[in-house]
């Protein structure tokens, strides 16, 4: 069957928390997620996607109060901070939710009120022990000596008023839903993790709270508060029109992926689909659970010898180095260690050896032996399957959101053409029509290598693509038609231009 319809892509990142500025943890996600929609925009989908920041609850008041400003001019000082960033390390998102919007207010006492008319939001008392830093209650048996278990600091006891989600009744739902939906988890493994949520028994939570002020109001009860995860997990539906467009939102709504990382699974794959199936909306498509990267202790800056943000690293790297380390470097759904070692060493082998090496070799034997300009390739050079391999297998890759073999497959065909170039020594040889056919193939295999690795490296693809005489925006090109071996054309000036990845030193 045929079929003119677009397919459409969309995915989500958390949105993150503004008590903080971003950290590598927010942009390891954030550049996942951006590369997997660069990618499905090869493909020639129609790709959404979507960010945010997280700006009410107790800790953005607290942290108000503490600097003298309102919470909203608290929040205001945040946010831009995170589209900075994201602008920095090339995220080309196509939306960015605040939660002080009104868009997202507006959705939020909907989905509330569906779940409350729904009856399954009901008034209760809550007991217990309370971490302020965490915005968590604890029961007794998860405190260590009294105290928090992450922040270490003393708990409060607290008795409130607080309307509760009745999450305890969806256990049976979500096991129907997730044994017909077998495959919505990504690496497969998470969904055992997640079963054993739902089986180990699910306690209703708290969505509201009465002593705090910086948030929603419940649309029944305006002396209540919405908590967290009414107002959090709420954006991923009201960012596309839930309670303001329904056409929009009906549109695009399930999502293909909620990127989160490890620790947020539980809110995110069983009281976020509770939720929606309460409020008579279908769960999301899919999740995509990444693990942690740890900044090792040992010197992540050779400068000052400090840990320091590893955002700060862009300037030494480029934005194109650090994507491709956390892209390339680590397995999605593994924990890595993220270090300033293994970064020079991931950037040497394969940016500044691998890939500029290709591109300043192919360069400089064009200008010396075929007058600087560019020759055709030839259709059965053995350099062709080697592309068409890749080709398959870089699709793949990025089809499983596996980034790293994704990039390992690419990097296959910019091997197979150093050796290739090694094996004929074109630098030996006289000009003519032996050395023409060799780098004829070899700006094949660089142009088809540019386009699949434009997803991790949007910026030096750019100029690699320029600088072997091709025109437009590579972004624009199409993985089913443009990646087909042959299509170089030959008599466009190739150019040298400095390194594009010059070698650093430990
Ligand atoms: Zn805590």
């Amino acid at each position: 069957m045929t079929s003119n319809t677009i397919t459409k892509f969309s995915v989500t990142t958390p949105i993150y928390y503004v008590n903080a500025k971003p950290h590598i943890g927010h942009a390891y996600t954030t550049i996942i997620a951006d590369a997997v929609c660069r990618w499905h925009r090869l493909l020639g989908e129609e790709v959404h996607f979507l960010t945010g920041t997280d700006e009410h609850g107790l800790k953005i008041q607290q942290a108000a109060e503490a600097q003298g400003v309102s919470p909203q001019q608290f929040v205001d000082s945040i946010a831009p901070l995170f589209e900075h960033a994201w602008d920095r390390l090339n995220i080309k998102y196509d939306d960015f939710i605040r939660t002080t919007e009104p868009r997202h207010a507006v959705g939020v006492r909907k989905l509330l009120q569906a779940c409350y008319d729904a009856g399954d939001i009901e008034l209760d008392v809550y007991r217990g022990q309370y971490c302020v830093a965490c915005e968590a209650y604890f029961v007794d048996d998860e405190l260590v000596d009294g105290k928090c278990p992450i922040h270490n600091t003393p708990t409060t006891y607290v008795e409130e008023e607080n309307y509760f989600f009745r999450l305890s009744r969806f256990e049976d739902r979500l096991l129907k839903w997730y044994a017909d939906h077998p495959n919505c988890l990504t690496p497969g493994n998470r969904l055992n993790e997640v079963i054993g949520f739902i089986k180990s028994g699910l306690n209703d939570f708290s969505v509201s709270r009465k002593t705090l002020t910086w948030g929603i109001p419940l649309p029944w009860d305006a002396s209540h508060v919405a908590y967290v995860w009414f107002d959090a997990l709420a954006n991923y539906i009201t960012a596309i029109g839930y309670g303001t467009d329904d056409a929009a939102f009906s549109a695009n709504w399930p999502v293909d992926y909620h990127f989160i990382g490890k620790e947020i699974i539980r809110f995110h794959c069983v009281y976020w689909p509770a939720m929606l199936m309460s409020a008579g909306i279908e769960p999301p498509k899919g999740w995509a659970v990444g693990g942690w990267l740890i900044i090792s202790g040992e010197k992540i800056s050779k400068t000052t010898g400090n840990v320091v943000d590893p955002l700060d690293l862009i300037d030494e790297f480029g934005v194109d180095g650090i994507r491709y380390y956390v892209l390339a470097e680590f397995a999605y759904g593994s924990d890595g260690n993220f270090t300033y070692e293994g970064l020079v060493s991931r950037y040497n082998s394969d940016l500044a050896n691998n890939l500029g090496n290709l591109a300043a070799r192919i360069a400089t034997v064009v200008e010396k032996k075929c007058g600087g300009l560019g020759t055709a390739p030839a259709a059965d050079s053995v350099l062709a399957s080697a592309a068409a391999t890749a080709v398959a297998e870089t699709s793949q890759g990025w089809a499983n959101v596996q980034p790293s073999r994704a990039l390992e497959a690419t990097w296959s065909l910019i091997k197979a053409a150093n050796s290739y170039l090694e094996q004929n020594e074109p630098w030996k040889m006289e000009s003519g029509d032996a050395v023409d056919r060799v780098m004829g193939d070899a700006l094949e295999a660089l142009r088809i290598v540019a386009i699949l690795a434009n997803p991790a490296l949007p910026t030096t693809t750019q100029e690699i693509w320029e600088r072997i005489g091709l025109t437009g925006n590579i972004s624009d090109s199409r993985i089913n038609i443009d990646t087909v071996w042959g299509q170089y054309p030959a008599g466009r000036l190739v150019a040298k231009g400095k390194p594009l990845y010059p070698r650093k030193t430990v």
